[in-house]
């Protein structure tokens, strides 16, 4: 089988309901990245960052895949697909996808404050202040915030190394490393971005931009594949 991967962020979830930030104001459900998305937020009011993420978990829980989500999902049957998200929610998974690599993490779970390697499920969609884990720290959302390593990029370049087909749905390649992955995409692999603002990015090779919005161009973009 053919490996196709697939680069998805905050766009593919937006028909969900899960907001963009790039899109509207330049800030994240009415607030400033730097108050609830970096270390420095965590050390200066950890309860606000975990509010922020606990809100953003019931948001997640409560929303449901889209068919841009269930389209992708459906690629499986044809393709040997990965699929490389940006996003913290669980989307992919609970539409089918079976091999999904979250570059930043995902919000369904807790990560200790001092080690991210260790990671728990949630039950519910908080995390309380008190909650700590088996080193004694607090929890936290295992999420990778601004100026946090971001563990799975290497694993994540290797496979688009290996890529022979291309998908980029949904992202405004401004966010390193992550918008560098498509720089390790071979220039001849076929490549499609669906977005209803195709990003500037240079992208080298052939290129086919689908300017919709995800519910309308993926699926389109889907059956042509399967039908290819
Ligand atoms: P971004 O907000 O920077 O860019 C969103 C992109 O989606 C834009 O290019 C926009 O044109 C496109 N878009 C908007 N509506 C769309 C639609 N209906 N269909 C297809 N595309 C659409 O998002 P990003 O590039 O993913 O970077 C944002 C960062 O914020 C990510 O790293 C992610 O971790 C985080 N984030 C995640 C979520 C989530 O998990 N659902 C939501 C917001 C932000």
């Amino acid at each position: 089988m053919e490996k196709l991967v697939v680069l998805t962020g905050a766009g593919i979830s937006a028909e969900s309901g899960l907001k963009t930030f790039r899109d509207s104001d330049g800030l994240w459900e009415g607030y400033n990245i730097e108050d609830v998305a970096t270390p420095e937020a965590w050390q200066r009011n950890p309860a606000l960052v975990q509010e922020f993420y606990n809100e953003r978990r019931k948001s997640v829980l409560e929303a449901k895949p889209n068919t841009a989500h269930f389209a992708l999902a459906r690629l499986e049957e044809k393709y040997e697909v990965t699929i490389i998200t940006q996003n913290i929610d669980d989307l992919h998974e609970r539409a089918g996808s079976t091999n999904v690599i979250h570059l930043h993490g995902i919000i369904t779970r807790s990560q200790s404050s001092i080690n991210p390697e260790l990671t728990y499920p949630i039950n519910g969609w908080q995390i309380g202040m008190d909650e700590v884990c088996e080193l004694g720290s607090p929890l936290r959302a295992h999420v990778v915030w601004f100026g946090e390593a971001v563990p799975m990029i290497e694993t994540a370049a290797r496979i688009c190394s290996r890529a022979e087909l291309f998908i980029l749905v949904g992202t405004s390649l401004a966010v390193y490393p992550a918008a560098g992955l498509i720089n390790y995409v071979g220039p001849r692999v076929p490549k499609y971005i669906v977005d209803p603002k195709i990003p500037e990015a240079s992208v080298r090779g052939p290129v086919m931009k689908i300017q919709e919005k995800a519910t309308i161009g993926v699926p389109e973009l889907v059956d042509r594949l399967l039908n290819k």
